[in-house]
């Protein structure tokens, strides 16, 4: 191996014990706003071992000089929560050898690192700080708070190590005897969300990729196949062939607060269509909503006269309404049936929902015959949690599942003197939703 370019007396000890980052060594010529650095490994006559082959026959090939983005904090001695922790942004220079090895075919490789990624131009530890603010806030806004370039081709590796580092805090999943597989609307893509029904509430255990067969079996098979008793599916063929595989001995069915959003979607979706300009405030929730729990009759007028010009839309209402009751009542499977065949031809929106009372026919049946219902606040927790994510700003989907699932703590339990996670507690989620997208949307500043 030739001379080298540096000699021990270029290191500077007080600015190698500032960066701390073990595995390198600053050089004297460094300023505080730029860092230059060599391997710790530079000064040993320790030859690295190929990684191709095992040999130490390996020389030095070449050095490329790589600059990343890195972060150093200045602690405040007075720890006061009021002031913002400071911070310095700066660049940091690396000379990183690479190794020509003479075992193999002259394989060439470059010391690895650490402190940063493969093809990353920051740090880890201010890729993790990039990270940690956009599981809250908006990459850009954070972007611009530590004074880095917002580039889009940055975020998915960023992103991608924090999660991984995050799932892996992660605790097993305690399973619960009864199970809800909605679908949730995300800018036109639906996401099934995983629900652990449980004496005291509902609570989120994950969000899907996507409803297809591999994927909701993939996360079916974490779960403990012999617990399960009760699965409330959405009436999707590729998650109820997942659940009966995942779950051969659980009752599969199909509830009344599924049709009832099912019918509530169309409804919606035909008030967009033939309500514009319907002449009464909050309009979605006030049609939408059975004709007995309206504030008073004056509003009950508004719609009639509403409706006078808009017979398609007086129609779905009254359809969706006659539903409501019937759903309100003990009712049967045959009267659902009957109320689905029923529906006029021109009312296309309601297509899926009467689909699927002929399709899962079997399922909603025995849902009539189970003697356990989903508690009370079931049909309202889901529907909160569809609303939380219809309000979300979009995103790539693994930082929406991190935003929803990952930024906060999950509800535990402790079993055989172990602990388990039971999910997130659906109030809890929702809130925590509705924050991120307060912050994104309402320009709130991003700070530590
Ligand atoms: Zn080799």
């Amino acid at each position: 191996m030739g001379k080298k370019r540096y000699k021990k007396a270029d290191v500077s000890k007080s600015m190698t014990e500032a960066l701390g980052i073990t595995d390198l060594l600053v050089l004297k010529t460094s300023t505080d706003s730029h860092y230059y650095a060599i391997h710790k490994r530079y000064f040993s006559d320790d030859k690295l071992p190929c990684p191709a082959c095992g040999s130490t026959k390996t020389r030095c090939s070449k050095v490329v000089k790589r600059t990343f983005k890195d972060i150093l904090w200045e602690d405040d001695p007075h720890d006061d929560a009021e002031t913002k922790r400071k911070f310095r942004v700066f660049d940091l220079t690396f000379y990183q050898t690479y190794l020509r090895c003479d075992g193999c075919n002259n394989s060439v490789f470059p010391e690895p690192i650490n402190f940063s990624g493969k093809g990353c131009r920051y740090t880890n530890r201010l890729s993790d700080e990039l990270a940690d603010g956009t599981f809250r806030f908006s990459y850009k806004k954070v972007c611009d708070y530590f004074g880095v370039p917002a580039s889009t081709a940055s975020i998915g590796p960023i992103m991608r190590r924090r999660i991984q580092y995050r799932e892996s805090l992660l605790l097993p999943v305690s399973t619960p005897k009864k199970l809800g597989i909605m679908e949730a609307v995300f800018f036109r893509e639906t996401h099934p969300i995983v629900f652990a029904l449980r004496e005291d509430g509902v609570y989120c255990i994950d969000i899907l990729r996507d409803s297809s067969e591999e994927t909701v079996l993939t996360f079916l098979r974490t779960l403990d196949t012999n617990e399960v008793d009760t699965v409330y599916i959405d009436p999707v063929d590729s998650i109820r062939s997942a659940a009966a595989i995942a779950f051969p001995s659980a009752n599969l069915v199909v509830t009344d607060e599924c049709i009832l959003r099912y019918a509530r979607d169309a409804m919606l979706e035909i008030i967009h269509e033939d309500g514009k300009r319907f002449p009464v405030k909050f309009k979605d929730a006030v049609l939408s909503i059975p004709n007995k729990r309206l504030q008073n009759d004056f509003q009950r007028k508004q719609i009639e006269d509403g409706m006078e010009s808009r017979p398609r839309l007086k129609g779905a209402y009254n359809q969706h309404q006659a539903l409501m009751e019937l759903m309100d009542s003990e009712w049967t499977y045959d009267a659902l049936s009957n109320w689905a065949h029923n529906i006029p031809d021109n009312l296309t929106e309601f297509a899926t929902l009467v689909d699927v009372i002929d399709l899962f026919d079997q399922e909603i049946r025995d849902y009539k015959g189970t003697e356990e219902k989903p508690p009370d606040l079931y049909p309202t927790a889901l529907q909160a949690v569809c609303e939380a994510f219809k309000g979300m700003p979009h995103c790539i989907f693994d930082v929406l599942r991190a935003r929803c699932f990952l930024t906060i703590s999950h509800d535990t339990i402790e079993e055989n003197e172990a602990k388990y996670r039971l999910g997130i507690h659906t109030s809890r989620l929702t809130q925590n939703m509705n924050e991120i997208t307060a912050n994104i949307k309402e320009a709130r500043e991003y700070g530590l």
